[in-house]
């Protein structure tokens, strides 16, 4: 684990010396899980967005996008539920006068059961060597038995009184379980207490009628509300649904581990709307094709799980996440929920419009139900981030840092590198990148000695390097340099596009999706 903590944070500090993430308002000391995106992560995250939005509007003719706006009527999170029941526990120590989300401190604690299993298999797995049998040994060894069977009852009970928001009980947990405090390692710990995530600011100048608005939390609720817009707008036949990007607030308790939590960030949410009835059906299919959408990026399929909930929000008759394996283990990356007709059943008492649907298949008018897919840019960005770092020992003894970056994602796809500054060398590298720049993200780099300026395009993931030298004055061929392999092959200046483009073109992933 100390091993895994020291990786991210070579991964944070590579982030920030590349241009990819910077703390917010750093030269004011930084802002509290606020990041910015620097020259590089701008390019990464967009294409991040492009992947999303091209695969569920341009492969599925029944979805359609929209943009709404950050304030919204507050009278919508009080249809939501967000202004009454938008909270999470949270407990402090009064020691170290830290504050915890007391879900998590169990859900950490829960986990460790799970590497206490693995810690015994390992033990056994050295102990009986090569004729050691994983599924037999976990199955029948009374040690793992007794360490599943505590963990099951914890989670019974952790799951009882999530469900319940039995706050007294979340306390109990952590006191029975004896958790202490990262940071003062003491047990000295406040009552748990609900605290509402929603920013609330003021809309208005007048002295009697500034409103107040929050800053939305998700962005779905800005599809709910243009369901009607855009079903009679776009003449959409259910199943259809509705695409949006766009940022969301949320004042959590505790933000750590860089971009995976933060107070500020990007989601992009799908909202399907479906006839009654089938949204199971729906769901099943939402959940593979997601899935799919992950491991057509090549990051590592065995770095996927889903993980099923168990605490089910009132309103949902089904729910997973899909995690992805982070450095400090698996993490959600995606939510996938089927929210039955809730929210819209809930816009329409509060708003007192109508908000149906007149199937004309079946004859009838029907509230839809809803499967919703709900990804967190910012946490794609970070599984794509360190599941692409690699510090890579070369033959020579030399140690690379490269950024594996799937090709289409990169920031840039590929730099032009005149061999020496002189010779009517640059000017040749000018006018291969004055073809190039029209279809790709095109670098030039004319400083230092080539072996530096390869390094430097590992390090932000450029998939090719084109390398212009004496010969290219000649005979019009340059070197082509694949950042993967390292592997140098002469080729005509006339057949690079067609080249880069087989190995970048987003067309192509999306073309897996089929
Ligand atoms: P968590 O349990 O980690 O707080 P959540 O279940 O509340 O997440 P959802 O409300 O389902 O998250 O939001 C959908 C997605 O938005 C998440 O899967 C995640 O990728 C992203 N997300 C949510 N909260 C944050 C945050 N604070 N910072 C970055 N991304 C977030």
């Amino acid at each position: 684990m100390a091993q895994q903590d020291d990786v991210f944070k070579k991964i944070v500090s590579h982030a920030k010396e590349y241009g990819f993430v910077f703390p917010s308002s750093e030269i004011y000391d930084g802002l509290s899980a606020v990041y910015d995106y620097g020259q590089n992560g701008v390019e990464l995250k967009n294409n991040i967005k492009r992947y999303w939005w091209d695969a569920m509007t341009l492969l599925h003719e029944n979805i359609v996008g929209i943009d709404s706006a950050i304030f919204m009527h507050p009278t919508i999170w009080k249809a939501s539920g967000h202004v009454d029941a938008f909270n999470d526990p949270l407990i402090d120590n009064r020691d170290s006068k830290k504050r915890y989300r007391a879900d998590v401190l169990i859900e950490d604690h829960l986990a460790k059961f799970d590497e206490k299993i693995d810690k015994e298999t390992a033990k056994a797995a050295k102990r009986f060597g090569e004729a050691f049998d994983r599924e037999q040994f976990l199955a029948t060894s009374p040690r793992v038995a007794e360490i599943k069977a505590k963990r099951d009852a914890l989670h019974e009970r952790f799951a009882k009184a999530m469900n319940d928001s039995n706050l007294e009980e979340l306390r109990q947990i952590i006191i029975d379980q004896e958790i202490v405090c990262p940071i003062s390692g003491t047990r000295n710990w406040t009552e748990v207490r609900q605290f509402n995530l929603m920013f609330r600011t003021e809309m208005g100048s007048t002295a009697d009628g500034a409103m107040s608005v929050y800053l939305r939390p998700e962005t779905a609720q800005g599809i709910f509300v243009n369901y009607l817009n855009v079903q009679k707008t776009g003449r959409m036949r259910i199943p259809f649904g509705i695409a949006q990007i766009g940022k969301a607030f949320r004042n959590e308790i505790v933000a750590r581990q860089f971009i995976f939590r933060m107070r500020e960030f990007e989601q992009m949410e799908m909202q399907f709307f479906v006839r009654p009835g089938e949204e199971l059906k729906w769901f099943a299919q939402w959940k593979e094709w997601r899935l799919r959408w992950h491991k057509a990026l090549g990051l590592g399929d065995d770095k996927y799980r889903y993980h099923d909930h168990d605490k089910l929000a009132h309103y949902a008759n089904a729910a997973t996440d899909i995690e992805f394996l982070m450095p400090f283990g698996f993490k959600e990356v995606e939510g996938i929920h089927s929210r039955t007709d809730f929210d819209l059943s809930q816009h329409e008492k509060f708003s007192g419009k109508k908000i149906q649907y007149f199937d004309p298949e079946l004859n009838q008018s029907y509230t839809p139900y809803v499967i919703e897919t709900s990804i967190g840019v910012d946490r794609m960005f970070l599984s794509v981030l360190c599941s692409s770092y690699e510090e890579e020992q070369l033959e020579n003894g030399e140690t690379r840092v490269v950024l594996h970056l799937p090709a289409p994602l990169a920031p840039v796809k590929c730099a032009v590198l005149p061999l020496v500054r002189k010779d009517g060398l640059p000017e040749k590298a000018r006018e291969i990148v004055d073809e190039l720049k029209f279809d790709f993200a095109t670098h030039y780099e004319e400083k230092d000695a080539i072996g530096k300026r390869y390094r430097r395009q590992d390090a932000i993931g450029t998939p090719f390097c084109i390398t212009v030298d004496h010969q290219t004055l000649e005979d019009n061929t340059v070197t082509l340099r694949e950042r993967d392999s390292m592997a140098q092959t002469r080729v005509p200046v006339d057949s690079l596009h067609a080249l880069i483009h087989d190995r970048v073109s987003l067309a192509a992933l999306l073309r897996k999706l089929r």
